[in-house]
Protein backbone atom coordinates (compact mmCIF):
# COMPACT_ATOMS: atom_id res chain seq x y z
CA UNK A 1 0.00 0.00 0.00
CA UNK A 2 1.51 3.40 -0.80
CA UNK A 3 2.25 5.52 1.88
CA UNK A 4 -0.09 8.72 2.83
CA UNK A 5 0.45 11.10 5.49
CA UNK A 6 -1.19 14.25 7.11
CA UNK A 7 1.05 16.76 8.36
CA UNK A 8 0.10 19.07 11.34
CA UNK A 9 1.63 21.78 13.14
CA UNK A 10 1.09 25.47 13.47
CA UNK A 11 1.95 27.91 10.90
CA UNK A 12 5.74 28.13 10.67
CA UNK A 13 6.52 24.73 12.12
CA UNK A 14 8.53 23.32 9.00
CA UNK A 15 5.21 21.56 7.69
CA UNK A 16 6.58 22.96 3.99
CA UNK A 17 10.37 22.19 4.36
CA UNK A 18 10.21 19.13 6.24
CA UNK A 19 6.86 17.86 3.76
CA UNK A 20 8.58 18.60 0.87
CA UNK A 21 11.96 16.92 2.21
CA UNK A 22 9.81 13.68 3.20
CA UNK A 23 8.08 13.28 0.28
CA UNK A 24 11.13 13.47 -2.54
CA UNK A 25 13.44 10.91 0.29
CA UNK A 26 9.73 8.48 0.28
CA UNK A 27 9.08 9.48 -3.32
CA UNK A 28 5.71 10.49 -3.05
CA UNK A 29 3.49 13.30 -4.28
CA UNK A 30 3.27 16.48 -2.21
CA UNK A 31 0.65 19.04 -1.49
CA UNK A 32 0.68 22.50 0.13
CA UNK A 33 -2.67 23.74 0.35
CA UNK A 34 -1.12 27.52 0.75
CA UNK A 35 1.09 27.35 -2.02
CA UNK A 36 -1.77 25.95 -4.42
CA UNK A 37 -4.19 28.52 -2.89
CA UNK A 38 -1.67 30.91 -3.40
CA UNK A 39 -0.83 30.53 -7.41
CA UNK A 40 -4.53 30.52 -7.12
CA UNK A 41 -4.76 33.79 -6.28
CA UNK A 42 -2.27 34.91 -8.73
CA UNK A 43 -3.21 33.24 -11.71
CA UNK A 44 -7.28 35.26 -10.54
CA UNK A 45 -8.99 31.88 -11.19
CA UNK A 46 -12.42 31.73 -10.01
CA UNK A 47 -11.49 30.26 -6.51
CA UNK A 48 -8.54 32.68 -6.37
CA UNK A 49 -10.60 35.64 -6.70
CA UNK A 50 -13.33 34.34 -3.99
CA UNK A 51 -9.85 33.01 -1.86
CA UNK A 52 -8.21 36.11 -2.28
CA UNK A 53 -9.58 38.42 0.48
CA UNK A 54 -10.15 35.43 2.99
CA UNK A 55 -6.48 34.79 2.85
CA UNK A 56 -5.57 38.17 3.67
CA UNK A 57 -7.23 38.39 6.67
CA UNK A 58 -4.99 35.32 7.58
CA UNK A 59 -7.92 32.87 7.99
CA UNK A 60 -8.79 29.27 6.52
CA UNK A 61 -10.76 28.67 3.36
CA UNK A 62 -14.15 27.40 3.94
CA UNK A 63 -14.47 23.84 3.41
CA UNK A 64 -16.81 24.25 0.69
CA UNK A 65 -14.46 26.21 -1.02
CA UNK A 66 -11.00 23.82 -0.01
CA UNK A 67 -12.95 20.59 -0.17
CA UNK A 68 -13.53 20.21 -3.98
CA UNK A 69 -10.00 21.95 -4.51
CA UNK A 70 -8.61 18.41 -2.35
CA UNK A 71 -10.81 16.10 -4.14
CA UNK A 72 -9.35 17.43 -7.78
CA UNK A 73 -5.60 17.28 -6.26
CA UNK A 74 -6.34 13.44 -4.77
CA UNK A 75 -8.12 12.60 -7.83
CA UNK A 76 -4.90 13.66 -9.81
CA UNK A 77 -2.52 11.43 -7.44
CA UNK A 78 -3.51 7.95 -6.60
CA UNK A 79 -0.33 7.00 -5.05
CA UNK A 80 1.24 8.02 -1.89
CA UNK A 81 1.29 11.37 -1.10
CA UNK A 82 1.81 13.61 2.19
CA UNK A 83 -0.88 16.53 2.47
CA UNK A 84 0.46 19.82 4.22
CA UNK A 85 -2.58 22.16 5.40
CA UNK A 86 -5.02 19.62 5.14
CA UNK A 87 -7.40 18.78 6.75
CA UNK A 88 -7.52 21.75 8.88
CA UNK A 89 -11.10 20.89 10.66
CA UNK A 90 -13.02 17.98 11.59
CA UNK A 91 -15.24 18.34 8.83
CA UNK A 92 -12.32 18.15 6.20
CA UNK A 93 -11.36 14.97 8.11
CA UNK A 94 -14.45 13.59 7.56
CA UNK A 95 -14.22 14.54 3.90
CA UNK A 96 -10.70 13.26 3.69
CA UNK A 97 -11.79 10.05 5.30
CA UNK A 98 -14.82 9.38 3.17
CA UNK A 99 -12.74 9.75 0.39
CA UNK A 100 -10.03 7.21 1.60
CA UNK A 101 -12.81 4.92 1.82
CA UNK A 102 -14.72 5.15 -1.25
CA UNK A 103 -11.23 4.54 -2.98
CA UNK A 104 -10.18 1.68 -0.79
CA UNK A 105 -7.32 3.62 0.37
CA UNK A 106 -5.49 4.06 3.49
CA UNK A 107 -4.12 6.56 5.54
CA UNK A 108 -0.86 5.82 6.97
CA UNK A 109 -0.48 8.47 9.88
CA UNK A 110 -1.05 12.32 10.88
CA UNK A 111 2.08 13.68 12.13
CA UNK A 112 1.87 16.81 14.79
CA UNK A 113 5.22 18.95 14.59
CA UNK A 114 5.30 20.10 17.96
CA UNK A 115 7.19 23.73 18.19
CA UNK A 116 6.93 26.00 20.82
CA UNK A 117 5.00 29.68 20.38
CA UNK A 118 8.00 32.13 21.07
CA UNK A 119 10.18 29.68 18.68
CA UNK A 120 7.30 30.00 15.96
CA UNK A 121 7.51 33.72 15.79
CA UNK A 122 11.33 33.64 15.86
CA UNK A 123 11.14 31.24 12.55
CA UNK A 124 8.26 33.77 11.12
CA UNK A 125 10.82 36.75 11.28
CA UNK A 126 13.23 34.35 8.89
CA UNK A 127 11.00 32.68 6.49
CA UNK A 128 11.27 33.37 2.87
CA UNK A 129 9.46 31.77 -0.20
CA UNK A 130 10.91 31.88 -4.32
CA UNK A 131 7.59 32.45 -6.41
CA UNK A 132 8.96 31.13 -9.06
CA UNK A 133 9.04 27.19 -7.91
CA UNK A 134 7.30 27.78 -4.31
CA UNK A 135 10.82 27.06 -2.62
CA UNK A 136 10.36 28.16 0.70
CA UNK A 137 13.18 27.94 3.68
CA UNK A 138 15.09 30.64 5.82
CA UNK A 139 17.30 33.21 5.13
CA UNK A 140 20.56 31.38 6.18
CA UNK A 141 19.40 28.88 3.32
CA UNK A 142 20.45 31.28 0.84
CA UNK A 143 24.00 30.99 0.41
CA UNK A 144 24.16 34.94 1.29
CA UNK A 145 23.02 35.56 -2.52
CA UNK A 146 19.20 36.26 -2.32
CA UNK A 147 18.29 33.44 -4.38
CA UNK A 148 16.26 30.54 -4.43
CA UNK A 149 18.54 27.78 -4.10
CA UNK A 150 16.22 25.10 -6.64
CA UNK A 151 15.78 28.06 -9.42
CA UNK A 152 17.74 30.97 -8.73
CA UNK A 153 14.64 32.75 -8.86
CA UNK A 154 14.67 35.94 -6.45
CA UNK A 155 12.97 35.34 -3.06
CA UNK A 156 11.16 37.21 -0.74
CA UNK A 157 9.21 37.35 2.66
CA UNK A 158 5.43 35.37 2.02
CA UNK A 159 3.55 38.20 1.70
CA UNK A 160 0.55 36.66 4.54
CA UNK A 161 3.69 36.51 7.03
CA UNK A 162 2.83 39.44 8.80
CA UNK A 163 3.19 39.05 13.20
CA UNK A 164 -0.43 40.06 13.11
CA UNK A 165 -1.35 37.29 10.17
CA UNK A 166 0.27 34.98 11.87
CA UNK A 167 -1.02 35.68 15.37
CA UNK A 168 -4.44 35.33 13.49
CA UNK A 169 -3.40 31.95 11.67
CA UNK A 170 -2.13 30.99 15.33
CA UNK A 171 -5.50 31.28 16.39
CA UNK A 172 -7.35 29.59 14.07
CA UNK A 173 -4.74 26.83 14.27
CA UNK A 174 -5.78 26.28 18.27
CA UNK A 175 -9.64 26.80 17.31
CA UNK A 176 -9.68 24.50 14.17
CA UNK A 177 -6.84 22.05 13.76
CA UNK A 178 -6.09 21.01 17.34
CA UNK A 179 -9.65 19.28 17.59
CA UNK A 180 -7.94 17.38 14.24
CA UNK A 181 -5.12 16.30 16.63
CA UNK A 182 -7.91 15.38 19.26
CA UNK A 183 -9.91 12.69 16.25
CA UNK A 184 -6.60 11.48 15.09
CA UNK A 185 -5.21 11.06 18.12
CA UNK A 186 -8.31 8.93 19.47
CA UNK A 187 -8.09 7.21 16.46
CA UNK A 188 -4.37 5.91 16.63
CA UNK A 189 -3.30 7.42 13.93
CA UNK A 190 -1.69 10.74 15.82
CA UNK A 191 2.44 10.70 15.88
CA UNK A 192 3.59 13.65 18.10
CA UNK A 193 7.12 14.78 16.79
CA UNK A 194 9.32 17.40 18.07
CA UNK A 195 10.15 19.38 15.25
CA UNK A 196 12.55 22.57 17.94
CA UNK A 197 15.86 20.85 16.13
CA UNK A 198 17.94 22.57 12.87
CA UNK A 199 15.47 21.75 9.45
CA UNK A 200 18.59 19.05 8.44
CA UNK A 201 18.07 16.83 12.13
CA UNK A 202 14.30 17.57 11.74
CA UNK A 203 14.50 15.64 8.47
CA UNK A 204 16.65 13.25 9.67
CA UNK A 205 14.63 12.06 12.29
CA UNK A 206 11.12 12.64 10.24
CA UNK A 207 12.71 9.85 8.33
CA UNK A 208 13.31 7.71 10.80
CA UNK A 209 10.05 8.40 12.51
CA UNK A 210 7.97 6.85 8.98
CA UNK A 211 10.47 4.06 8.83
CA UNK A 212 9.80 2.79 12.20
CA UNK A 213 5.86 3.45 11.51
CA UNK A 214 6.21 0.76 8.32
CA UNK A 215 8.45 -1.31 10.85
CA UNK A 216 5.32 -1.35 12.66
CA UNK A 217 2.97 -2.25 9.65
CA UNK A 218 1.28 0.79 10.47
CA UNK A 219 2.23 2.53 7.29
CA UNK A 220 1.61 -0.53 5.39
ZN1 LIG B 1 12.72 28.92 -6.98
Amino acid sequence: MPQRFVLLGPPASGKGTQGRRLAEDLGLAYLSTGALLRSAVEEKSELGRKAEPILARGEYLPDELMNPLLGEWLARHSGGWVLDGYPRSVDQVDFLANWLEEKGQQLSAAILLEVPFDELLVRLSNRLECPECRWSGRRQDLNGAGRCPECGGVVAPRADDTPANFRSRFAEYEEHTLPVVARYEREGLLRRFDATHSPDEVAKRFLELVSQLKAHGQAA
